[in-house]
């Protein structure tokens, strides 16, 4: 039985000590640290609730490589699972690779001061973690994440080349405020408001933030929803992963409600991530805003809908002739809420981080360096995915059906 080291007590983390403490033949020791240790604390509360088992809580500054590395060598855990903020992505693989710990997360680094979402500085660290013999997982979430598992999955058992990848994540959710964001604001708010990037022809092409846009109908009575072209780290991973793919699309549903309000928080300076001096003392302004806006922890209890998130693919079948895929999650918002206390974003981010760490434990997925999740054996976790709360449906379209999904 192995120990997990969990770190990040925020919505995902939430979901994440939940769903390792009802795996407890892979997960017989499972601690939770991080900056504020009330809230590891409340979680160990939930779990032991919801699960009757006691998972242990530790306080930590993740941004501390030394007093992460102390932890390290004092708990000895197999793996550490990073779902803190994407800032803390480099010095918890500094502290990793100091104490020979195999590491996990589910978000690309961010520079504090720069929207960048780019691999670059993480697979800097591919020599380093082979040297030590040590394994790390990057992007184990619902996206990045399960649509990297999807188009792995794809690939290995529908098509012998894919051309066209377009992921659609549809959040039909309503949780009832004026403005809230399903994740961490400052990321969210970063990821959105950020140039468009799509993959065409072998190089990222760029357009004006949420410039390219259409409707979209969900299967299953999701609804139809207006979808918005964007830029999502895993297009990067999987251009360069599978390079038979000519174009790679994300593309993200937001209400009319939301866009309105984020096109006057943009305005008036509000999104900034570069300091402003107020009242003699530096802040941030999207740090700020963060401190004003729901808790997205805290959104679980009155989120009604579901979600609809999945790769729509086209390509050339086994045989060589054209072929169109669709592989697809929906999930059930009060349903993740009766489960385990959270929102759908949250658990579509948090069960396939806990199915990550269970193949790297189990030794399946667990090989030298840094790995993006497409480049590992997708079948042991699709099957996960079933059996833990994300279950998927895959259609096979025909190429009308798949180019009046995505018709841009
Ligand atoms: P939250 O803001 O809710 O939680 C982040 C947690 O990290 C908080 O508990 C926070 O502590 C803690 N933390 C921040 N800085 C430090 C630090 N220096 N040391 C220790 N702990 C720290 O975020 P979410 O739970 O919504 O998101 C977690 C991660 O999941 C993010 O990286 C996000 O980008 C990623 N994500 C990935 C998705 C995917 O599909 N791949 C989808 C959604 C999210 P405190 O409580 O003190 O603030």
């Amino acid at each position: 039985m192995k120990h997990v080291l969990i770190i990040g007590a925020g919505g995902v983390g939430h979901v994440v000590a939940h769903k390792c403490a009802m795996v407890p033949e892979t997960f017989g020791t499972i601690t939770l640290a991080s900056r504020t240790v009330s809230k590891c604390e409340a979680i160990a509360t939930s779990v032991k609730e919801r699960t009757g088992r006691d998972i242990a809580t530790r306080q930590i500054d993740a941004d501390n490589v030394a007093e992460t590395t102390a932890l390290l060598e004092e708990l000895k855990p197999d793996l550490l699972l990073n779902v803190a903020l994407p800032y803390q992505d480099l010095p918890l693989m500094d502290a990793c690779l100091a104490a020979g710990v195999d590491y996990l997360d589910t978000a690309n680094y961010e520079p504090p001061h720069e929207a960048k979402f780019e691999y670059s500085h993480q697979w800097a660290y591919q020599d380093r973690f082979v040297e030590k013999d040590l394994s790390a997982l990057l992007g184990s979430g619902f996206d990045p994440g399960v649509t990297g598992v999807f188009t792995a999955y794809a690939l290995k058992h529908h098509f012998s080349e894919i051309h066209t990848l377009d992921i659609v994540d549809v959040n039909g959710g309503d949780h009832g405020h004026a403005f809230a964001t399903n994740f961490n604001p400052e990321i969210n708010i970063r990821e959105v408001t950020a140039p468009c990037r799509h993959w065409e022809n072998g190089e990222f092409v760029e357009t004006p933030a949420m410039s390219e846009h259409q409707s979209f109908t969900c299967p299953e009575e999701v609804g139809t929803y207006e979808i918005y072209r964007m830029y999502h780290e895993e297009l990067e991973s999987i251009a360069k992963h599978i390079p038979t793919i000519k174009r790679a699309q994300f593309w993200m549903s937001f209400s009319p409600n939301y866009l309105k309000h984020l096109e006057v928080l943009q305005n008036v300076g509000m999104t900034r991530i570069d300091p402003v001096t107020y009242n003699g003392q530096e802040i941030i302004p999207l740090q700020f805003l963060k401190a004003v806006l729901p808790n997205p922890g805290d959104l679980g209890e009155r989120t009604k809908g579901r979600t609809c998130i999945g790769n729509i693919m086209t390509g050339l079948d086994k045989e060589g002739k054209e072929t169109a895929l669709y592989i697809y999650n929906i999930c059930d918002h009060e349903e993740c809420f009766a489960e385990v206390g959270s929102q759908a974003i949250s658990y579509t981010t948090g069960v396939p981080a806990m199915i990550g760490a269970k193949q790297m434990l189990s030794g399946e997925w667990r090989k030298p360096g840094v790995w993006n999740i497409e480049q590992h054996d997708p079948d042991a976790f699709m099957a996960d995915l079933n059996e833990h709360g994300l279950p998927w449906t895959m259609k096979v379209l025909s190429m009308e059906q798949a180019k009046a999904l995505t018709p841009a």
